[in-house]
């Protein structure tokens, strides 16, 4: 197989201390997805971000590349970023486990990672999360609570949009991006879910003191 192509340089390659776990991630063998993993996705932005987004894991584009969220369900969310008035290199993105999950380990489809998994990988974003000293974490789905809060953590639709705490930072709670595109992504301003998604950003502008865009639904 040909060598891959070195990783793009990324913004917070720049801050040592996070370059140095990405480093330690890149050679991480603490569980099984070390061993269908293309590359380690450490998660990527603005080191000193007011707002940090953490969604599930990898997928196919974001293991093939070293970069999170840059498939559908990224560019998704780069335009729901770019509607809350950052652009994207502004926030940080990243994920519970910083390798693909595939059903059966076949490299074929995605899957959740499992609780061991996430319990093997955690503690990477936790070193992440203390040296990016975000304002508001932003937790995209279902696995993103049950990975920063634990398993019971259950029932995303009745959890999202209300605030939590993690380490004295607030967490809010929301969907997926990948979920939104099931519903109907952002287009037409039909999809229910997205506009809840959108409500949640906004009381996370709120939060942190800035005022929200005005949208309205089309
Ligand atoms: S998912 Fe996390 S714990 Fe598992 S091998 Fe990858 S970096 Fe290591």
């Amino acid at each position: 197989m040909a060598p891959l192509a070195p990783r793009a340089p990324q913004p917070d390659d720049a801050d040592p201390e996070l370059a140095a776990i990405a480093k330690e991630i890149s050679g991480c063998e603490k569980c099984g997805l070390c061993r269908t993993r293309t590359r380690t996705v450490p998660g990527q932005g603005n080191p000193r971000p007011e707002i940090m987004f953490i969604g599930e894991g990898p997928g196919t584009d974001e293991d093939r590349q070293g970069l999170a969220f840059i498939g559908r369900a990224g560019q998704l969310l780069t335009r729901m970023i770019a509607a809350m008035g950052f652009p994207r290199e502004q926030v940080f993105i990243g994920n519970i486990v910083k390798c693909r999950p595939t059903i059966d380990n076949a490299g074929q489809k995605d899957r959740p990672p499992t609780p061991e998994e996430m319990t093997a990988c955690i503690p990477y974003l936790h070193r992440q999360i203390a040296i990016l000293k975000p304002k508001v974490i932003i937790a995209l789905g279902a696995t993103a609570v049950k990975g920063l809060f634990g398993e019971s953590m259950t029932g995303i639709t009745k959890l999202r949009g209300t605030w939590l705490s993690f380490d004295g930072i607030d967490v809010m709670p929301t969907f997926h991006p990948s979920y939104l595109l099931r519903q109907g992504g952002d287009s037409g301003g039909t999809n229910k879910a997205y506009w809840d998604v959108w409500g949640d950003c906004v009381a996370a502008l709120k939060k942190i003191g800035r005022e929200p865009p005005a949208r309205k639904k089309i």
